[in-house]
């Protein structure tokens, strides 16, 4: 083993890690080490408090009135503003509102609208599963009008044409890591007329995202992922300001109705962005949402960048020296093409990852094979890495893998 891969040599880094000082931000558990904030960012110091003074003080003693006094009415476009920050959109083009899903659906729909005649909505297999049922869904929806068609990342620069409505791919691929080049497919889908809806759900906190530089059309993007919203966090929509005039959405709630409070019987969109909303936002969850959002108080996330791709080489680094060739890496070597996370395939996978887990080194497992590992720079150190692997090669030399116990699959992987 060469010395930069020692232990001193990761504490080393770590006594010059500018972000050191965000781990306080963070309630991990004593004896964890946690790879896996890109699926579930952890709990924030500061949440349960907030979540506490909602309940007893705006809920218990505001009541009602707290949707005007406590800013309840506010906090879906409050802390959209605050999102925008982290994906270089404009304050006035995110609303925080519904889930991931919902919000693909809302803005495939609208952008098939916005592009009449077209037939196509484009994309590629293997993309995330829901983005594609969805979008199944909505062609399915508009009876046979506009079909899904994927095409592998590769060829898809071939495949826009002008039948395509709009291009609809993750930014970043949630095993592989693999990042699009966001600016040259937009201008790519805009050279034939075509719109772009891109899922920042693994690029959100993880990268630095530039959605006005890329000249990006719409986007929809994930709470509780790196943004450290809590489990089932409420997600976000970005539509760029020239198009928000003339977006049609077809959840038209009334949240998203220029007067809601009018009660009147026709549907009139909202003014802006406001029109991505759709029903009564969940005011607990966007508190806990809020409380993740603002553990990136403070933080560029260029730093963010240059922590995680040391964090993720390390990682390989340390594998490569310590377990040759005993995993397959899925993910792309140079650190520059991948995102904040890292897949492995080794065809004992799961029992792999139950054997860590248990060892306390949470990542997680992604059907056939993957083992996933994330590496979010606001509260994990390259001693935490040193010692993540340690426990892997315990693990696969001593093959405590094999007890019987780690095959039993639950629910969620
Ligand atoms: C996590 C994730 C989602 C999640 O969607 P939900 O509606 O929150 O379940 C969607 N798309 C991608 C690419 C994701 O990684």
């Amino acid at each position: 083993m060469t010395a930069v891969l020692t232990r001193e040599a990761c504490e080393a880094m770590d006594r010059s890690d500018p972000l050191a000082f965000a781990r306080v931000r963070f309630a991990l558990p004593p004896g964890v080490i946690y790879l896996d904030g890109n699926s579930l960012g952890p709990l924030p110091r500061a949440t349960a408090d907030a979540l506490a003074q909602q309940v007893q003080v705006a809920w218990g003693q505001g009541l009602i009135r707290s949707w005007n006094t406590a800013g309840w009415i506010d906090a879906p476009l409050r802390i959209g503003t605050r999102i925008a920050r982290l994906i270089g959109a404009g304050a006035d083009e995110v609303a925080v509102t519904d889930s991931t899903s919902v919000n693909l659906f809302k803005l495939a729909s609208a952008a098939v609208a916005l592009r009449p005649g077209r037939r196509v909505i484009l994309s590629e297999p293997g993309n995330f599963p829901t983005d594609l049922y969805m979008l199944q869904g909505l062609c399915q929806q508009l009876g046979g009008a506009v079909e899904l068609k994927c095409v592998p990342r590769d060829r898809i620069a071939d495949a826009l044409d002008d039948t395509v409505a709009v291009l609809v791919l993750t930014h970043v691929h949630y095993t592989s890591g693999e990042m699009f080049d966001m600016a040259g497919m937009t201008a790519r889908a805009h050279a034939v007329g075509a719109l772009t809806l891109w899922d920042l759900s693994h690029s959100t906190g993880a990268v630095p995202v530039d959605l006005s530089a890329a000249g990006a059309d719409l986007a929809v993007g994930c709470g509780y992922k790196y943004l450290n919203g809590g489990p089932g966090a409420p997600a976000f929509a970005y539509v760029a300001r020239r198009h928000q005039a003339d977006l049609r959405q077809p959840l038209s709630g009334w949240m998203g109705h220029a007067a809601p409070f009018a009660f009147v019987d026709d549907y009139q969109p909202a003014e802006g962005i406001a029109r991505m909303l759709c029903g009564t936002p969940s005011v607990l969850a966007m508190t806990a949402l809020d409380c993740g959002i603002a553990t990136f108080d403070g933080v560029e996330m260029a730093a963010v960048r240059t922590k995680s791709m040391s964090l993720s080489s390390l990682f390989l680094d340390l594998l490569e020296a310590r377990l040759p060739g005993l995993f397959e890496l899925v993910s792309p070597r140079n650190a520059a093409d991948r995102a904040s996370h890292v897949s492995l395939a080794h065809p004992d996978g799961y029992a792999i990852m139950a054997a860590l887990i248990a060892a306390g080194v949470i990542g997680d497992f992604r059907a056939p094979d993957r083992l996933r590992f994330g590496f979010t720079p606001l509260y994990l150190s390259h001693a935490d890495v040193f010692d993540a692997v340690e426990t892997l090669v315990r693990i696969m030399q001593t093959e405590s893998w094999r007890d019987p116990r780690f095959a039993v699959r639950q629910a969620v992987t």
